[in-house]
């Protein structure tokens, strides 16, 4: 039975407002540089889930990730949000034991295949084993420190691919690229390498993470991370295809914090976020998780 008068969502996608097919929802795209779009906060992919990634880096010891364990486990979490965490490698059991399954558990990072002689890489086959979902690659802690390429990182896609590990595609741009005009080249082709990889996309969340606002305290204002945002959906639909440009969500990274999400969330290209510091103190990463109210009230 169809109620006429109530908009029908999935997760946060609202489906009775002209977004009937992926052509339609790009042409709105293409001009979705403008915050008072008709089409509203109507982007939402995939699942049409908000998706919140917490990093924690090379941060904690045994003691303060159950303390960060417990406060998540007692978080009020909207629910019509994906939540992740990537702890260190060595604490994973630790938190895929504790932690609420509400909460899924990412790897901070992969190597390119199965394993073997490659000292102190992490294989996908080991990350399933202990009960990671996801992956993050290509972030720009792992691309400018310690030197891997868009072509490693697109090999380590593709394998963790194989092990069914949905993935954390990050891509960004340095100051000097942003400043020099060359974001959008940047982006595309680091974009390139894991569209080059990955056999398709259903799994797969991109986290637009300008090099310049990660750990920096300098976030993105919410009209710059919608530009980028709106360019990476319109490069997806015209280099992969219209129907994955409207279910892939793409997340921004940058300092977030909870008092700048509920803004940078209202924008209809922000699907999420992935948070390194601020994902270290569970009442701060539950508001950012819970920002999602925010997109909610302005495609109301
Ligand atoms: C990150 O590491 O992905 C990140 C966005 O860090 P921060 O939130 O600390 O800027």
């Amino acid at each position: 039975m169809v109620v006429a008068s109530c908009p029908k969502f999935v997760g946060l996608r609202r489906l009775d407002n002209g977004i009937k097919s992926g052509s339609e929802v790009l042409g709105a795209v293409s001009s979705s540089s403008s915050a008072s779009s008709s089409r509203g906060i109507v982007s939402m992919g995939g699942s049409g889930k908000f998706f919140v990634g917490g990093n924690w880096k090379c941060n904690g010891n045994s003691e303060s990730i159950k303390k960060l364990v417990d406060d998540l486990n007692s978080a009020k979490l909207e629910d019509d949000v994906d939540v992740v965490v990537a702890p260190p490698f060595v604490y994973i059991p630790q938190v895929v034991s504790t932690l609420t399954k509400r909460i899924d558990v990412a790897g901070q990072n992969s190597w390119t295949g199965k394993g073997g002689a490659f000292t102190g890489e992490i294989s996908a086959d080991m990350l399933a084993d202990v009960g990671s979902k996801w992956v993050i690659l290509g972030h720009s802690e792992r691309r400018h420190i310690l030197g891997e390429s868009s072509d490693t990182i697109g090999k380590k896609s593709a394998y963790a691919a194989t092990k069914d590990l949905g993935i954390i595609a990050c891509v960004g741009e340095k100051l000097e690229e942003r400043e020099s005009g060359r974001t959008l080249d940047v982006v595309s082709d680091q974009l390139q390498a894991f569209a080059d990889s990955l056999p398709d996309w259903s799994n797969v969340v991109i986290a637009y993470e300008p090099v310049w606002a990660i750990g920096t305290g300098k976030v993105a204002t919410p009209e710059q991370a919608q530009e980028v945002h709106a360019a990476i959906r319109k490069w997806l639909s015209e280099k992969v295809s219209p129907e994955v440009a409207s279910k892939t969500r793409i997340i921004y990274g940058g300092s977030v914090n909870g008092p700048n999400s509920s803004e940078l969330a209202k924008r209809e290209d922000i699907d999420g976020f992935l948070v390194g510091g601020a994902s270290l103190k569970g009442p701060e990463f539950a508001t950012i998780v819970n920002s999602v109210t925010s997109k909610k009230k302005v495609a109301a």
